[in-house]
């Protein structure tokens, strides 16, 4: 997150055309920057992955390594010591689970990619949530060993509801790992069944097949991850092909939004830390377009410009004035249902994630049910959502502060990928996710 202080700002240097094109060249000297979300069932060897791409690729010294193999030792847990690397805390080493998004960077020849580290555990959606919010892909890990990929795959196992979940916030690319092939000598006819199975799936959750990749890998042994030169005589047989860092080079890059209007949700307010006791800073993701210092902003909901000692709310958004984000209290989205235990009807109280926020609401209407792979209309006004269906419903949120009129920004998915992205939740169980259509 970046920091914008708000108040009491000197005069802005640069016209806004002018701010623009000096934002351009400094990004055309950069490579082009993924966020990528990593996926699947738990103990698919996501942790492990990313663990020995980021050793491989020297972002962790050997140092480091030793010593957290030795600790992950002491601990009995000597097969996670890999893994160790991103499991932070001590809650999470003692359980063996990545909890939180582990921030890493790492660069390939042609991009910075920015890995997001989601966890796998049942317990741990919410932060997957937040981690898939920013994603621009996804990499799905899955445990090729006998039985293993069954259990990640079919019911109960996360890999199909991570899939879904990440497709209905609009991700659309997707590497698939298939891992632990060591423990299945590499046969190539289990690789195929695995990339098979899968690719039924993907197809029918939206994933067009010219965006989805798979690759054979062993995270423990450091197989085809990078270099191919080393990989044993049983995989070269039968794979010639690219090396995971060299799909993850290919990614395809995110439009950029320099152009669209600025949107900073804001996620974090710190008071009196600014040298001055009137001084205020907030935090929040730069979504779209660009800010300078100086510049006045609105904050809303609410009529503030400068007096920034009123926002009270993480979830407001700074914009320009001139180009204001579109509040409402009502609007339409394109959801997917999840492996829910009850149906939908309308009228259904909901908890819904909005970037840095989360509000009541209510699922007002059901309008639609889709295809899930086309989004054409299969039926209009069902009585009820079942599990795993795509549907067009409208959703109010619940005014809880008493007062009439009360609205959030929204903005429709098309127009900004990330603003446009919800999660909905009840009773502490993800139902659907999806994207926000109208405003
Ligand atoms: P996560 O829950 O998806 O993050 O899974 P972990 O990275 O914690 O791995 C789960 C278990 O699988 C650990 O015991 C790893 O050592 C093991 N593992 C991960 N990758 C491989 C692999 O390629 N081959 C073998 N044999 N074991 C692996």
């Amino acid at each position: 997150p970046k920091l914008v202080t708000v108040d009491e700002l000197p005069k802005a240097s640069f016209a806004r055309e002018a701010l623009l094109q000096l934002a351009r060249l400094e990004i055309q000297e950069q490579k082009p920057r993924i966020n990528l979300v990593v996926i699947g069932h738990v103990d698919a060897g996501k942790s492990t992955l990313m663990g020995r791409l980021l050793y491989d690729l020297g972002k962790i010294d050997e140092k480091t390594r030793l010593n957290t193999v030795r600790a992950s030792e002491k601990s009995g847990k000597g097969s996670f010591s890999w893994a160790w690397e991103l499991d932070g805390t001590v809650e999470e080493r003692q359980r063996g689970i990545t909890m939180d998004i582990a921030l890493q960077d790492l660069s390939t020849t042609h991009r910075n990619i920015t890995i997001l580290d989601a966890p796998g555990h049942r317990d741990f959606i919410p932060n997957m949530i937040s981690g898939a919010f920013q994603a621009d892909c996804a990499l799905l890990v899955v445990d090729s060993s006998t039985g293993e990929f069954e259990a990640g795959f079919d019911k109960g196992g996360q890999t199909k509801e991570h899939l879904l979940l990440v497709r209905s916030l609009g991700v659309s690319q997707v590497i698939v790992a298939v891992n632990k092939l060591d423990l299945v000598d590499w046969k190539v006819d289990r690789y195929e069944k695995i990339v098979s199975d899968l690719r039924g799936f993907l197809t029918q959750a939206g994933f067009p097949s010219s965006r989805t990749n798979f690759v054979p890998v062993s995270a423990i042994g450091g197989t085809n991850l990078i270099a191919t030169s080393n990989n044993p005589l049983s995989l070269r047989d039968w794979y010639n092909g690219p090396s995971l860092i060299d799909l993850l080079d290919q990614l395809e890059t995110p439009p950029r939004s320099l152009e669209l209007p600025l949107r900073i949700p804001i996620s974090n307010v710190f008071k009196g830390q600014m040298g001055s006791a009137s001084g205020l800073a907030v935090t929040g993701r730069v979504c779209s377009g660009i800010v300078q210092v100086g510049e006045r902003l609105r904050i809303l909901p609410g009529n503030e410009t400068t007096t920034v000692r009123s926002i009270e709310q993480e979830g407001s958004v700074l914009c320009l004035p001139s180009e204001l984000v579109p509040l409402a209290s009502k609007f339409s989205a394109q959801v997917i249902i999840f492996d829910i235990s009850l149906p939908i009807t309308p009228g259904a109280p909901v908890e819904m994630f909005y970037h840095s926020r989360d509000v009541p609401a209510t699922i007002t209407r059901l309008l639609a049910t889709l295809d899930r792979g086309s989004s054409t209309i299969v039926k209009n006004n069902p009585r009820v959502l079942l599990k795993h269906t795509s549907a067009k419903v409208e959703i109010a949120i619940r005014n809880t502060l008493g007062s009439s009129g009360f609205s959030i920004p929204v903005e429709p998915f098309r127009v900004n990928k990330e603003l446009g992205r919800l999660v909905l939740r009840r009773g502490g169980e993800t139902i659907a996710a999806g994207m926000i259509l109208l405003a």
